[in-house]
């Protein structure tokens, strides 16, 4: 049983984030989405809501499991779970700058590999900041988010 996790805050979860988990679903036979929280940094949406909406959007597919990975390390995590691979979509060299000193320290902490996977060209411009920017000043972003986030932006600013 190969195990993979696709760590992140997903908040909210967009169609790049949706494109990278199917992708790694068809390399390992599990894929733990990995919900995090940082009690430092301020959310659009609480954790409950973040799970959900990535529940909600990944329900067709198989092998998928979506859970919250709690503030400590990932390595240990990934430890605990055994999980063999971390599965991190790449946008530009400046991810691949941010990502690789995380994917030694991983490596040199419990053994778990990253595997990096080139984000598709549609999505290479998403990130979910940008994406709840545009939304805030009024722009349209129903082709970048399912449609569960859409009706939770659309719902109003919720807090967490
Ligand atoms: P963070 O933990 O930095 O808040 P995100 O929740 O925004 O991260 O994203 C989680 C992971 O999803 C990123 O580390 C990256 O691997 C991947 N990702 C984010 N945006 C994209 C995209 N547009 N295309 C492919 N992969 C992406």
């Amino acid at each position: 049983m190969r195990r993979a996790v696709c760590p992140g805050s997903f908040d909210p979860i967009h169609n790049g984030h949706l494109e990278v988990i199917a992708r790694a679903a068809s390399l390992f036979d599990e894929v733990i989405v990995a919900v995090s929280t940082n009690y430092a940094k301020k959310y659009r949406f609480p954790l409950e809501d973040r799970i959900e909406m990535a529940k909600e959007t990944l329900a067709s597919l198989r092998g998928i499991v979506v859970e919250p990975v709690g503030e400590g390390l990932l390595a240990e995590y990934c430890r605990q779970r055994g999980v063999s691979a971390i599965v991190k979509g790449l946008r530009s060299s400046s991810d691949f700058d941010y990502e690789l000193p995380m994917a030694t320290m991983n490596r040199q902490l419990s053994g778990v590999e990253t595997v990096f996977l080139p984000a598709e060209s549609h999505y290479l411009h998403l990130s979910s900041t940008l994406i709840k920017e545009v939304f805030t000043l009024g722009g349209n972003v129903s082709e970048f988010v399912p449609r569960s986030v859409l009706k939770r932006l659309l719902a109003g600013p919720a807090s967490g």
